[in-house]
């Protein structure tokens, strides 16, 4: 085969829309031919660059937003758990220090101390999480967004 009956083909080969046959003699031709070879490998490279631009505007327009959100979600999530954390350890020690000398009061019993110190965590939690959806309304209706 010649040249010019090679070249108008080398797009379509490229993206392998060409039949077997065909393929064959174009793969020959190539193998034999610096021009055609050039040109396919300009080729090549053409369409990696667009595949590389296509996927770029897509990562800069949508994909950025996307993962913005979700790691702003994520970053969100992580400070509440943490700062719930926190608060609840805080308290926790403080309520702690208030009944300490009822926690280590040998006449006492352990049911008791157990009783108080189960009620007592249960009521540091609730406290907690009733403090945050507070700061959570303030927030949304500050800012007017609602994100959960
Ligand atoms: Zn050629």
């Amino acid at each position: 085969m010649k040249c010019e009956e090679i070249k108008p083909h080398l797009m379509a080969y490229l993206d392998g829309e060409i039949e077997q046959e065909k393929k064959g003699e174009i793969e020959k031709h190539l193998s034999e031919c610096e021009s055609c070879r050039k040109e396919y490998q300009s080729f090549v490279k053409l369409k990696e660059v667009t595949n590389k631009m296509r996927f770029a505007d897509l990562s800069d327009e949508l994909w950025a937003g996307y993962w913005k959100r979700i790691y702003r979600r994520i970053e969100r999530g992580t400070g509440w758990i943490l700062l719930s954390i926190g608060a609840i350890i805080l308290l926790s020690f403080g309520v702690y220090q208030f009944f300490k000398e009822f926690l280590l009061d040998p006449y006492v019993s352990l049911i008791v101390k157990v009783g108080v110190s189960i009620f007592a965590l249960g009521a540091i939690i609730l406290l907690v999480s009733i403090i945050r959806e507070r700061l959570f309304l303030f927030k949304t209706e500050r800012y007017g967004e609602v994100e959960k």
